[in-house]
């Protein structure tokens, strides 16, 4: 997707701070961060957000899991937040699905 900046991060049109990267999906640093460590993890593959899988889709989301498993042991984070906000009144502000991974910090729950 043309104007889409996280389309543009995977394509290395726009500047990024990548920290891993195979033939599907790539990570990197936040730009805002909201703890010590915030990475974000997404597909290559233009997808909006939760609502718009498909189930031929499975097998990449269990892939971003295991890289988000592999970020996790690399960086010996000791404990992590995995969050994905699907839609505008959970947050989501970027429309393509991606996973924050939050550490280094203390976390509340319920989240705000
Ligand atoms: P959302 O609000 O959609 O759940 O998360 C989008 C995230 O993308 C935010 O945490 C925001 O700081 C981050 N972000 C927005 N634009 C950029 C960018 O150009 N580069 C990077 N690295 N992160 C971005
Ligand atoms: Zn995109």
């Amino acid at each position: 997707m043309k104007n889409c900046i996280f389309c543009q991060i995977a394509n290395k049109e726009r500047k990024a701070g990548i920290i891993y990267e195979d033939d599907l999906a790539i990570a990197f640093y936040d730009i805002n961060p909201q703890a010590p460590y915030h990475i974000l993890v997404i597909p290559k593959k233009h997808i909006e957000n939760i609502f718009e899988l498909k189930e031929s889709d499975k097998d990449l989301i269990g892939h971003m899991f295991f890289v988000i498993n592999k970020i996790s042991k690399d960086l010996k984070l000791p404990y992590l937040r995995v969050v994905t906000n699907s839609g505008r009144g959970a947050g989501q502000s970027v429309f393509h699905l991606h996973f924050h991974i939050l550490s280094g910090r203390t976390f509340h729950w319920p989240p705000g």
